[in-house]
Formats: structure tokens, sequence, C-alpha cells
């Protein structure tokens, strides 16, 4: 046996490296959970100045905003929530998504009842667990569009244009639920591969947002909330990893952007997708196997950013709990024809809980990816613009202004991940982004974490989590293992 063979079947918990790329959910949660089983060296290496990844907390008007993650989506079987439900945390969010207000463009306000008959209808045609689906061919957006007007046909005559107007402001809507740029590129079959997790969907984190969890994972003190709890002294910021090489049988080595060299026995991968997707046949030396490949391309996911405006005051009356923007076909013909074509898919605006001054907006796809590209400055002018076709009232000029650049950034490239009809023609999943790469004895080399490894709760923070857990407990698994041998 080779001694860099025997130096590495020598190492133990407490002297194996680990170093984990991205100091996101996943990775922070497979840090901690590592930690907790006893392995002491332990890295995070995170390209940003700050960890949390797609959880990203800032202050803004009255507390805190959410730019990614901003609901605990369900309870049973969801690991955020089982981690913090003795801790009164979270609380259920009013139901602004659903008591919306439907404007159309010519400033006209959908009756309740229509409103509530074609809400009812969209919302009853999204399947969830439904087993037709099981067999369903085409994509998500077909089998909505079928069950729709099958459903809208059964109701007394409803003016035809605005059924359809509706339609459309509801593909968007459930479009950013997926993070698709539309739903026919959604797979009809693939969206059963997505559990939703029973309980309450909207839980929010009061005045502390999404990033309160990450210091339950990291066990950080309430009097020292931006401490890094038990990874103190086990992350390094601002550290772009460049290159991973997992050749060989001795260490293997890791290349930051600024040369620096970073050597380790393990490597937990948990960059998104959208980097894996543009970066890794740079990234990874030698090339990552053919069906890790297979995933990466065929797995999808897409652009969803969010607009926050902070008003002097509530902006919206208090009889409006959100509004949706209805497009007549006329009016998005021209707006086409504009530089502010991006609006069309900007599709609502709603309240966020505890933030009474503040509305938040939704875009998504290559709109949304557009939006990223212009000055701060004239996409609130579109914005303004905006309220003033849509709504019968004013709305002043906000005092502060952001929105989320989620496909700019090159340390995301893209929201969240769903499962395209292209997934399925390749016969890809979460299974092969997911698999680790072994060395001959078996010894986890190269893993993979991250929401979009997930089989089932993929485009979550509960899922990310899950898949950060499950590459410490493959780690701790394989050392116990070893131990038990000798
Ligand atoms: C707008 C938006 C809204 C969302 N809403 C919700 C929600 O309400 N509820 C919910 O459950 N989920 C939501 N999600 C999804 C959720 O945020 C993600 O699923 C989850 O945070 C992903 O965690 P992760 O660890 O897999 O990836 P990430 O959080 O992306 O972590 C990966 C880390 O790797 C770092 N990195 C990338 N490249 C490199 C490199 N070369 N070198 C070093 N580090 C690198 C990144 O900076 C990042 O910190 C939302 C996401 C977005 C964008």
């Amino acid at each position: 046996m080779s001694a860099s063979s025997l130096r590495m079947l020598s190492k133990t918990k407490q002297t194996a490296r680990i170093v984990i790329v991205g100091a996101g959910s996943a990775g922070i949660a497979a840090a901690t959970r590592l930690l907790e089983q006893g392995f002491r060296n332990v890295l995070l290496l995170e390209a940003e100045d700050r960890i949390g990844g797609r959880v990203h907390t800032i202050p803004f008007a009255d507390n805190v905003v959410d730019l990614g993650a901003q609901w605990c989506h369900g309870e049973q079987g969801n690991v955020v929530y089982q981690k913090v439900m003795d801790q009164k945390l979270l609380e259920v969010t009013e139901p602004h998504y659903e008591n919306f207000k439907c404007v159309r463009s010519n400033g006209e306000v959908l009756p309740e009842t229509i409103a509530d008959q074609l809400k009812k209808i969209a919302f009853d045609s999204i399947p969830e667990r439904q087993t037709d689906l099981g067999a369903y061919e085409g994509s998500l957006g077909d089998y909505l569009n079928m069950k729709y007007w099958q459903e809208v046909a059964k109701l007394p005559p409803i003016d035809r244009n605005i059924a359809e107007e509706f339609l459309e402001v509801f593909h968007k809507f459930e479009a950013s639920v997926e993070a698709a740029d539309h739903l026919y590129e959604v797979s009809g079959r693939g969206h059963l591969e997505y559990w939703l997790c029973d309980g309450e969907l909207l839980l929010n984190w009061r005045d502390k947002g999404y990033k309160q969890f990450l210091r339950v994972l990291m066990k950080v003190k309430d009097d020292q909330p931006e401490d890094l709890g038990i990874l103190k002294g086990h992350v390094l910021l601002n550290k772009r990893i460049a290159e991973i090489n997992w050749q060989g049988v001795d260490e293997l080595t890791i290349r930051c952007w600024n040369g620096e060299i970073i050597t380790a026995d393990h490597i937990i991968c948990t960059v998104s997708l959208g980097v894996l997707k543009e970066q890794h046949k740079q990234l990874f030396v030698p090339a990552l196997p053919a069906p890790k490949v297979r995933a990466i391309d065929g797995l999808k996911l897409g652009t969803v950013d969010k607009f926050f405006l902070e008003f002097a005051a509530p902006p919206l009356p208090e009889d409006w709990p959100g509004f949706n923007c209805l497009w007549l076909q006329e009016d998005l013909e021209e707006l086409r024809d504009s530089e502010l074509f991006w609006l069309e898919s900007v599709f609502g605006f709603y309240p966020v809980s505890h933030q009474p001054r503040i509305l938040q907006g939704w875009i998504i796809g290559a709109h949304a990816r557009h939006m990223e590209t212009l000055t701060e400055e004239k996409v609130l002018k579109g914005l303004l613009w905006l309220f003033h076709k849509f709504l019968p009232f004013n709305v002043p000029q906000p005092k502060r202004f952001l929105r989320t650049q989620w496909h700019a950034n090159p340390n995301f490239r893209g929201s969240y991940t769903f499962r395209s009809t292209y997934t399925e023609e390749l016969r890809t999943g979460a299974w092969d982004l997911e698999s680790p790469l072994l060395d001959v004895g078996g010894r986890p080399r190269l893993q993979f974490a991250g929401e979009a490894t997930h089989k089932h709760y993929y485009s979550t923070v509960h899922g990310a989590v899950e898949t950060g857990w499950r590459e410490a407990e493959r780690l701790n698994f394989y050392y116990r293992q070893r131990m038990s041998q000798l």
C-alpha cells in the first residue's frame, strides 16, 4: 500500500479535513451536523461576504426583509419547522396570497364573486398529489389550461377575456412557485416529484426573517445575533472557489480565485445548480462523470426576483390585501412594443408581515433577468408607471426601493430548481446530482448537497438542510464503519 493510501486510511473523525464549498443552508447544516458528530476539522468556504446564500435577511424599513427564502413551507416532515416548533419563532401569514384583488390594465377591479370563482378553479387545477397527472405526458401549463377551461365551462357565463387574463396572471404566479420561466417547461408528471409538507404552507419568521433559522442551526446566543455560534472559526468568507481537483488517492486540492490552495480529505460541494450549470467544466478537475453532467444539464432553475418598496405610510387602502395585474390584450400589445416590456412578467404586489409600510412585488423569468440589468432608478420608474396604469388610487413616491438580482450574481445564477420536460427527456434527476464520487475503496471524496440534490423537497430551505445533513451523515457513517472494522 502506498504511503498516501496509508495516510488516508489513518484518518479519523478528529483528523479528517472536510471542506464545504458554500455557506448557504445546506453548507451550514452539513457543517453543524459534522461538528456535532465529533468531526473537528471542518471548514466552510463562502464566495460572498456573508453566510446564508439564498437565505438573505437584511434590515429594511421597520425591521427586516428576506431577499431570498421567506416562508417555512409546511409542518409535517419539514425539518425547519420541527427544529423551531417549540420556540414560537414562526407564525401563520395573513392570507394576502389568496385574498388579493384582481385589477385589469384599464383600472377595473374584478368583482369579488368573479375573482373568487376564478381563483378557486385555478388553485384547484394545480395538482399536488393528483394521481391522474402520473400518466400525463405534457407540461404543467397544458394540464392547468385543460383543467381550468373544463371548470370555467361549468360556471355561469364569464367574460372570456377576463377568464383568459386571469389564467395568464395565474400562470405567472404559479411559475414563480416553480421558479420556471413559464409553466410549459415544467413537467406535469415531474411536478409530482415535489412533496408538499402538510400543515400551514406560509409560515413567516415575524420580524426576524429566515436568518433566524440559521442562528438556531448554529446555536447562536440571543444577545449576539451576528455571531457564528458553533461555526465560529470554521468559516472563511470572500473565498470564491475556482477549481476543485478531486483526482488521485491523496489529498484533494481546492484553488481559490485569489490563487490560494487549500487541501482536504473530503469536499462537500453545495453551490447552486445555476453555478454548476455555468461553471462545472472549469470548476472540476477531472471533469465530472457523464451522469452528473446529465443531471446538471437536465435539471432546471429559473429566475424569481422580488421588489421591496418602503413608503412613509401603508400604501394600499385597508381593504386591499395586495393585487394581481391582469393585462387586457390591446394594452399588452402596446406594452410589448415599448421599453417597459419587462413589466409583463411582474404579476403582483402584496403586503409583508410585520412591515405595514412595505409593498412586495414579484417578477419571473426572462423579463426578471432583463430587469436585473436595468438601473434601480429605471426599475422603480417602471413600477410606478405600472401602479399608475392599474390602480384606481394614487400610490405615493416610495422612501426607499430595492430589487433582487439572483440571476446576475455569479454565486447563484438563478433562484431555485424544478423538474422540466427536458429533465424527463434525459431521464435524469436529483439522484444523479446527489450521488457522491467515491474512491476505489468506497471512501467519499467529492460529495454534493444543496436544494437541487433533494429528490422531493428541492427548491426549499428544508430540502437544502436535509441534503446537508445527508452528506454529513454519509461521512459519519463511513468513519463509524471504519472504526468498527479496526
Ligand atoms: C427569491 C427566492 C425566494 C425563495 N423563497 C423560499 C421560501 O419562501 N421558502 C423556502 O423554503 N425556500 C425559498 N427559496 C429557496 C431557498 O432559498 C433555497 O432552496 C435554499 O436557500 C438553497 O440553499 P443551498 O444551500 O442549497 O444553496 P445556496 O443558499 O445557494 O448556498 C450555496 C452557497 O454557495 C456559495 N457559492 C457559490 N459559488 C461558490 C464558489 N465558487 N465558491 C464558494 N462559494 C460559492 C454561494 O454564495 C452560496 O452562499 C427561495 C429562493 C429565492 C431565490
